[in-house]
């Protein structure tokens, strides 16, 4: 029997869920050749919000960051997490900007892409896979894991299935709320084993504390790999720590070998970087907190939502909005939660809320009504279908929304020229999703860390830089403007009034 593999995701997902992304790669750099030493079958380094932090947070290049990263860890492969067509941003780009992304971040070291679509519509994943097949890279297609009346272990595995026709090296089962219970996990393992042919990574967080247990029954059920991070960027919204899933694995026939020492090195490395990251940090991050598997929702987006609505002067709305949550995401088709999805359903429940249900209904959630981020799951809500239709005067789109999208890596080019920003590849895909920030970051006046970071002992440059620069402001909600936090990733989501 072949020992489970960990992947180790405190340089990507660890500090997103537990630091709102802000690890520096100045705090990254000294740890990364001990992970790369240690036998993890990857590091989760890049992708998800980290690109958007580097740039607006931190005043980082993130390909800059990527290449160093791989001079300091270059034997453990490197993963990325891309959100298919919407890149790593909240709306589709076209398949040339999409292609030159790929390209360009297999150039830069990339190894393996982990490839998701919100809506789980595997044509927005064509793009993004071909060109990573093109690259001689890594495809690892994804499963968003949710729960609906739509959402059967017999579709997941009929999706596992496409992946693997559409050309992908193995299959993750991405359950970005940690709502997997160790059962269903071993269920869609063992149905995938059975159907699919291909190495099965399983995903999770341990936001309702599910994410151990459910790791221990899928590795029962024959799951190749799992993900785990390094404590204190580990557990609560993030994944399990490495030494609990050791722990709980002692005596299993698949327990895999790590050194300990290393591991406490490790522990007491993050340790001093999440203290220098507190600003960041919340104790609601680091609990057990079982609300999501009654509201269904990312337990991170739960404890913002206060934030938000005091904000709104909603405080009061708490219990409303949430409760509103599924009703806006039975009637947008039951579409999972995960970026961009959990921000725009979030955004349309406090709207319902304030506005009263479907008064006001704002541009992406009209979107995803009219079909433009893809196939939802189940049905749009025929009622709220029909003034979507009547209020924006545009037809319900029914083939691969980024065939009605126009190249646009020339006129991107030349826009960068115009701002005498380098025409590169990297720059030009980074300016089509962040064009002030790539402008400000070439220019020099980039964000700073908000908070100041002690500089560990091997980090000169970044934090010199840092430092100099002036802190950006933290943006503020607004009546029209929101910042939404899903495991500890802030994104912000501008609403339209319709008229
Ligand atoms: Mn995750």
């Amino acid at each position: 029997m072949q020992p489970v593999t960990f992947n180790n995701t405190v340089l990507r997902d660890g500090h997103q869920s537990l630091a709102a992304t802000r690890m520096s790669t100045a705090q990254m750099l000294p740890a990364a050749p001990i992970l790369d030493e240690m036998g993890f079958s990857g590091l989760e380094t890049w992708g998800g919000a980290t690109i958007d932090a580097c740039l607006r947070y931190l005043g980082e290049n993130p390909f800059e960051r990527l290449r160093q990263l791989k001079q300091a860890a270059p034997r453990t492969p490197q993963i990325m997490l891309l959100r298919g067509q919407n890149i790593v941003q909240y709306t589709s780009f076209p398949d040339d900007v999409v292609e030159a992304f790929v390209r360009a971040n297999a150039a830069a070291g990339q190894d393996v892409f982990r490839i998701f679509d919100a809506l789980n519509d595997t044509r927005n994943l064509t793009t993004a896979i071909k060109t990573v097949l093109a690259c001689g890279k890594h495809a690892r297609g994804e499963i968003c894991y949710t729960t609906s009346p739509v959402h059967t272990i017999e579709a997941f595995v009929a999706m596992g299935v496409e992946l693997e026709k559409m050309g992908c090296h193995s299959i993750g089962i991405k359950d970005m709320s940690g709502i997997i219970a160790p059962r269903v996990a071993f269920d869609m393992v063992t149905q995938l084993k059975r159907r699919v042919g291909l190495p099965i990574t399983l995903h999770t967080h341990d936001t309702a504390g599910l994410g151990a247990a459910s790791y221990l029954a899928a590795i029962d059920a024959g799951v190749d790999a799992v993900e785990t991070s390094i404590s204190p960027f580990a557990n609560g919204t993030g994944q399990p720590d490495t030494v609990r899933m050791l722990a709980l694995l002692h005596g299993h026939p698949r327990c895999p070998q790590f050194d300990p020492a290393k591991l406490q090195e490790l522990r007491v490395y993050f340790e001093d970087v999440y203290k220098q990251l507190g600003k960041f940090t919340s104790p609601a991050n680091e609990r057990v907190d079982s609300d999501i598997l009654i509201f269904q929702v990312p337990g991170g987006m739960l404890s913002n939502f206060r934030n938000q609505l005091a904000e709104q002067g909603m405080a009061d709305k708490f219990d409303d909005v949430v409760r509103e949550i599924p009703v806006v995401r039975e009637a947008l088709g039951w579409i999972p939660l995960v970026t961009p999805t959990s921000q725009i359903v979030g955004t349309q429940a406090m709207m319902n809320v304030k506005f009263g249900r479907w008064k006001m209904i704002c541009q992406p959630a009209q979107d995803i009504a009219l079909g433009k981020y893809g196939k939802a799951p189940g049905p749009i809500n025929p009622e709220v279908l029909r003034q979507v239709v009547k209020q924006s005067g545009q037809q319900v789109v029914t083939e691969r929304p980024a065939n009605l999208l126009a190249p646009a890596m020339a006129g991107l080019r030349q826009q960068c020229a115009a701002k005498g920003l380098p025409g590169d590849d990297e720059t030009v895909v980074l300016f089509a999703m962040f064009p002030q920030q790539v402008e400000a970051l070439a220019k020099g006046t980039a964000a700073a860390p908000a908070a100041p970071v002690a500089a560990p002992a091997a980090a000169p440059a970044a934090t010199a830089r840092a430092a100099a620069a002036a802190a950006a402001p933290a943006p503020a909600g607004s009546g029209r403007h929101m910042v939404l936090n899903i495991n500890g990733g802030h994104y912000e989501v501008t609403v339209e009034k319709m008229d």
